[in-house]
Order: structure tokens, then C-alpha cells, then sequence
């Protein structure tokens, strides 16, 4: 332990946002692996903010150093280039008030976990039974954050977390849905079996600012595509439905479940459902309303097109959320339209900026 760490000056962090000055007993030390990717980084920002020591673990695969460069230097933070297939080792005051691991890493747009399934796999299996190794040993509280795929193509209809799934085992999701199915399931087996403290968050579509814009998601896909004024690809007859979550509401569950004594898996996911064909012009609205507001008169209208359903693509999904609303008082604050506003002015200014 440096002493710097223990009494830090308003002085020497004017560069960072304002952070929270924490005394060391209410400090925690965070681990959040997948720490550079969409969700992580909004995690960091606010476990940051917060006043917490956050350090981030990467293989930078889907994720990027820049999204979380504006606290690179602060003494909370440090950032650790690593895949999590690997062991991970780090010593732990065992005085410590409190460690926790938000375990993320794993890539998670259909393209992305399919690109090479089997390292998806492993990062599932491998990543997360070394990182609740890291939690045995350190007595840490551990989160992993699954997802409503292990639900499949659900039969039921909207999916609680007592539903056991209808999942393919050997189609082009499975390396992704399995993979957190076992995850789950090894999760499940230290708590049992060492006794480790774990938390599981099953998350529903989420979007938001950061997201990568190429990384062939439904949301990203529709609001670069309205925004560059190209035709908007449903994928199928647009009947399938997804419920839309913004990034804001997902940390604040996060951090709630983390903190609750919730063991059992709790879902996180925004109640409105949308026909991905709706969905489409829901984004097209939005994206001609920010352009008007910005001045363009006539913003012009994009095609909607219609291409190949993937395969094995889930016919409906809307998480049930009375587990969240009972256990962690947690609701969804944003609406799908205030959230979709935010995320078209953010990817806006990506493209003034020459980013995108
Ligand atoms: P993302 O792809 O933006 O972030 C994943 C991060 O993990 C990236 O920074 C990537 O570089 C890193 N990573 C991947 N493989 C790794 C490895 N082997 N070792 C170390 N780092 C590795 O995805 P996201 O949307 O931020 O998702 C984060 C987590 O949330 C994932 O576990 C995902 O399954 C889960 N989730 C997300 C959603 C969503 O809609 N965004 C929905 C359900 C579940
Ligand atoms: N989708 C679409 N057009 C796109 C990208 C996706 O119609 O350009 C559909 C996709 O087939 C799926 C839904 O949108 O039915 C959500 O896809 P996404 O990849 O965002 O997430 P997931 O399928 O994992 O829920």
C-alpha cells in the first residue's frame, strides 16, 4: 500500500472527473473484467465516480483502451491488458473492507461471439472459472453478467428466471448461449461447493453511448444506417421482438444486485417490446427528429429493406422483472425513446468529429 493511495488530494485530480474522496475503510477494490468494453466502461465510470479503487482487466478483442482513457493516471484506476482465458493472479489485503469482481469479459453482438466460437466458449468457461477461482481465493463477492440468451427461443412468454430456456445446443448462438449457460452453471458450483459469494444478472438487449458502431447490432446497425442516409436492414419479416434497455438503467442494477443479498440470477431488461420491424422506424422518427432540431429542414426519409434471418434467431423476448422490482427496488428509468434520442446525438457527433 502507497500512501498516496490512502489520502488523495482534490488538488492532484482536477484533470479526472470528480470523484468521490472515499476513506479507505469504505473503499472498495473492484475488479471488472471486459472493464473496456460498452458496459464496462460505463460500469468504471461509475464505480469511479463512486470513489472505489477500479481495476480493469482486457484482451481488448471487442473492447478499447479509449473508452475508459479518461481515468488512465488516477490513482484509483490501473488497467491490465489480459485475457481471461488465462489465471489472472493478484494479491488481496486480506484486511481489505471489501472485494468485489464484476466478471464481463466476453464478447456479446452475434457477429463478434460468432467470429471464432470456439474462443467464445472458452472465454465462458475458462474466463469465468478462473475468475471465480480469483474470487475463492481473495474472498471475493463475485457478479457475472449472463444474458437472456440463456433463455434460447423462449416458450415463454414474457421470460421470468425460473424458465429453464429452449436452447440449440449446436447452432451458430450456441457458442454464446451455452457458454453462459455453463458459466452459470460453475457459478452456481463454487457457490455451493467453496461457499464463494455470487451475484448473476441476466441482461436483456441493452444499447447506449460507446457501443461500437460496427459491431452489427440491431441498434447501432439502424442508427448508423438512418444517420448515413443508407437503407435500413431488417433481418427477416421483422416480426421478432426485443425489449430495449438503456446503459444507465443496467449499471444502476448492476451495482444494486452487487450490493443486495441477492444470490439467485435476477433478470435486468427493459418491460417494452418492439417488433424489430417498429423498432426500425421508431430509430428512422428519431434520427429525422435530431436532424431537424439541428437545423436540416428536409431530412431524407431511408428505405427500410428486408434481408435473411439469421439462424436460430429468437422469435420474442421481454424479461419479467418482478425479481429486480421485489429484491432491488429496480426499474427502468428511460424511456426507449429518451434513450435512442441520446444515442443518435452521441453517434452524430462521432461522425462531425470524423470517427465515424
Ligand atoms: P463488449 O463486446 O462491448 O464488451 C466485452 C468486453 O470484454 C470487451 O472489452 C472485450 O475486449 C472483452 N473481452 C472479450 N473477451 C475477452 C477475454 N477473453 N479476456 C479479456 N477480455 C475479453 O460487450 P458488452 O455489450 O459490453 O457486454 C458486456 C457483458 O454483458 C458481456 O458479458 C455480455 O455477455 C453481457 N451482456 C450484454 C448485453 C448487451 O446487450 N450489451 C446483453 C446481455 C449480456
Ligand atoms: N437485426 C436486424 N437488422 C440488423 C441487425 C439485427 O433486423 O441490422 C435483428 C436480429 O435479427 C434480431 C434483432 O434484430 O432479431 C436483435 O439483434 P441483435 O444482434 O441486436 O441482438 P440479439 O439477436 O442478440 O438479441
Amino acid at each position: 500500500f502507497h500512501p498516496d493511495t490512502q489520502s488523495i488530494s482534490y488538488t492532484t485530480l482536477s484533470r479526472f472527473p470528480p470523484v468521490k474522496l472515499l476513506p479507505p475503510s469504505q473503499r472498495k477494490r473492484i475488479l471488472v473484467t471486459g472493464g473496456a468494453g460498452f458496459v464496462g466502461s460505463h460500469l468504471v465510470d461509475r464505480l469511479m465516480l463512486l470513489g472505489h479503487e477500479v481495476t480493469v482487466l482486457d484482451n481488448f478483442f471487442t473492447g478499447s483502451k479509449t473508452t475508459v482513457s479518461h481515468w488512465v493516471g488516477h490513482p484509483n484506476f490501473e488497467m491490465v491488458r489480459h485475457d481471461v482465458v488465462e489465471p489472472f493472479m493478484i494479491e488481496c489485503d486480506p484486511s481489505s473492507p471489501s472485494v468485489e469482481i464484476y466478471h464481463l469479459a466476453c464478447p456479446a453482438s452475434p457477429p463478434h461471439y460468432q467470429f471464432n466460437a470456439v474462443k467464445t466458449i472458452k472465454t465462458s468457461f475458462m474466463g469465468t472459472l478462473n475468475m471465480l477461482g480469483l474470487a475463492k481465493r481473495t474472498k471475493a463477492r463475485f457478479l457475472i453478467t449472463s444474458t437472456s440468451e440463456v433463455y434460447g427461443d423462449p416458450e415463454v412468454h414474457p421470460q421470468h428466471e425460473d424458465y429453464w430456456g429452449h436452447v440449440n445446443p449446436i447452432g451458430p448462438r450456441a457458442c454464446y448461449d451455452e457458454g453462459k449457460r455453463v458459466a452459470e452453471t460453475l457459478t452456481y458450483g463454487f457457490h455451493r461447493q467453496d461457499g464463494v459469494d455470487v451475484r448473476v444478472a441476466r441482461i436483456f438487449n441493452t444499447y447506449g453511448p460507446r457501443m461500437n458502431p460496427f459491431d452489427g447490432r440491431v441498434v447501432s446497425n439502424f442508427i448508423v444506417q438512418a444517420l448515413r442516409g443508407e437503407d435500413m436492414t431488417v433481418y427477416g419479416d421483422g416480426k421478432q421482438t426485443r425489449s430495449f434497455q438503456y446503459i444507465h438503467d443496467l449499471i444502476d442494477g448492476l451495482i444494486a444486485l452487487m450490493n443486495s443479498d441477492e444470490t439467485r440470477p435476477v433478470n435486468l431488461g427493459n418491460g417494452d417490446e418492439f417488433t424489430i420491424g417498429e423498432f426500425a422506424e421508431l430509430v428512422r422518427d428519431i434520427v429525422e427528429k435530431v436532424q431537424r432540431e439541428d437545423g436540416v429542414r428536409d431530412p431524407k426519409r431511408v428505405n427500410i429493406v428486408y434481408k435473411p434471418m439469421p439462424t436460430d434467431d429468437p422469435q420474442k423476448r421481454r424479461p419479467d422483472t418482478t425479481r429486480a422490482k421485489q429484491v432491488l427496488d429496480w426499474e427502468p428509468r428511460w424511456t426507449v425513446r429518451m434513450g435512442l434520442e441520446e444515442m443518435v446525438r452521441y453517434y452524430k457527433a462521432k461522425m462531425i468529429e470524423g470517427s465515424l
